[in-house]
């Protein structure tokens, strides 16, 4: 069967990049039944941090990326990857090399000069160990084939081609014994059974790199497919200030949600006919890593936004008011407890329709707990000048001599008020939302007086009525 994998380097955050990366893996595997696996590729000590770590698995789990079996970490594969090292030095397909670093340097220098590609020359290729000062330190380097090709058929990129003679012989053990990242990934993928590597296209020069140690220890080659980058709107490569940020950063930022995200990625490269909106269940039926594109991608912040609206709107009211509850405590400075996230819950279905984000919820839903007497932002503050005063004195007995606080009952009060005054509704309506959210957008206002309640809608109109 199949199995893919995912195998960030956990040195930062999960990126969008990466996060499209694993959704694909995770996609090609549900497809085909097969099996998904995560290896954190932590063998850059100096770089790796348990931070790192932690933010790719919340970040996966957030996207709803289930992993098969436990995590492999790279790091703790270290003797395994010796081994084949060792066992390639024992066939013939690797070599001891003593050249030392200065050595090494002058090679580069001289190449540099030269005007020629820089790499190992193959000086320890054909040399006994014999010749190397006893106890000297060495590197085990591939012994690479000099003569012909090396083709890839990727999945995306076509069949692909590079000459033997420029891939040199690459180190594969550190004198210190520690595993190179391309004996590494090869083994692990190899004792992983991968069968398909999906993952970015800055990876196809390792693949060739990679086929020589496949080869060399006559394993099966997987099926490549590298994907292309993501750039922003400009065309060029996805940089921090086009929004490659972390998941977290679109979780927690700027308050999106994981379905929508998730959606988006999808469409980033690969697509299915005009759908923009495309649920999890039918992208594990539809997707093929054939349909991915082989140009890069653009990101666009417009779309994610846009998306994000879909889903919200989609969304369940509880959830969102789970979801806004936090941003409204940090807004507002104080817990709203249980009963406040109820409200907001009751709120939802008023401000869903216009809503981008999970920020945006929470900013429209402020007047809510806000205290008495209201700020007032600079249009509302317009809207309470002059005669609203007296038209709001007038609203406020027709709505405190209502039967019942009902939205038919209070309409049918202030549309009285209207006709009284010979002014339209909009006209009363506008001063009214100044008086009962302290702004001049809101949810519609007999929403607004629905939520607030008869107590409290009373006391704000009072405070600016005359
Ligand atoms: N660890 C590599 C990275 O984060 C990916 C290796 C691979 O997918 O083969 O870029």
């Amino acid at each position: 069967g199949v199995v893919t994998r995912f195998a960030p380097s956990p040195t930062g955050f999960l990126h969008i990049g990466g996060a499209r990366t694993a959704l694909f893996n995770w996609l090609y595997a549900r497809h085909h039944g097969g099996t998904f696996l995560l290896r954190i590729e932590d063998t850059d000590r100096a770089r790796s941090t348990d931070e790192a770590i932690a933010a790719i698995l919340d970040g996966m789990r957030w996207l709803d990326l289930d992993w098969d079996g436990d995590e492999v970490y790279q790091f703790a594969r270290a003797a395994r990857h010796a081994e084949v090292a060792n066992a390639m030095l024992e066939s013939g397909h690797a070599y001891r090399c003593y050249a030392t670093p200065e050595e090494l340097s002058a090679l580069r220098e001289e190449q540099r000069a030269a005007k020629q590609p820089m790499r190992y020359d193959g000086r320890w290729r054909d040399r006994s160990a014999a010749d190397a000062p006893a106890g000297a330190p060495f590197v085990i380097r591939l012994k690479a084939p000099r003569e012909g090709e090396t083709v890839i058929e990727d999945k995306v990129q076509g069949r692909v081609v590079v000459q033997n003679a420029e891939l040199d012989d690459m180190v594969l053990l550190r004198s210190d014994g520690t595993p190179t990242y391309m004996l590494a990934v090869v083994v692990d993928d190899h004792d992983m059974g991968v069968t398909h590597v999906i993952r970015g296209d800055d990876h196809l020069n390792n693949a060739f790199r990679q086929l020589g140690i496949i080869r060399a220890m006559n394993w099966d080659a997987p099926i490549y497919a590298h994907i292309p980058l993501i750039h922003g709107a400009d065309g060029a490569k996805l940089s921090k200030r086009h929004g490659a940020l972390g998941v977290d950063a679109y979780r927690d930022e700027m308050g999106l949600l994981s379905e929508a995200v998730s959606n988006y990625l999808l469409r980033l490269g690969w697509g299915h006919g005009d759908d923009e909106i495309i649920s999890r269940a039918q992208a594990v039926e539809w997707f093929d890593i054939d349909a991915v594109g082989k140009s890069p991608s653009r990101f666009d912040l417009k779309k994610l936004e846009n998306l994000n609206g879909h889903y919200i709107r989609e969304a369940d009211d509880a959830r969102l008011a789970a979801a806004v509850r936090p941003r409204v405590e940090a807004l507002i400075g104080f817990a709203i407890g249980h009963e406040g996230e109820t409200l907001l819950a009751q709120a939802m279905a008023s401000m869903k329709p216009r809503a981008k984000n999970l920020n945006e919820l929470a900013e429209g839903a402020l007047f809510l707990f806000e205290k008495r007497p209201l700020n007032l932002d600079e249009k509302a503050a317009t809207l309470l000048e002059g005669e609203a005063k007296a038209l709001l004195k007038g609203v406020s007995d027709a709505l405190a001599g209502a039967a019942e606080w009902s939205v038919p009952t209070l309409e049918e009060a202030v549309r009285q008020v209207a006709e009284d005054a010979g002014l339209g509704l909009g006209k009363i309506a506008q001063p009214l939302r100044a008086a009962l959210t302290g702004r001049s957008t809101s949810p519609g206002i007999f929403d607004v007086l629905m939520l607030l309640g008869r107590n409290e809608s009373l006391a704000r109109i009072a405070d600016r009525a005359a």
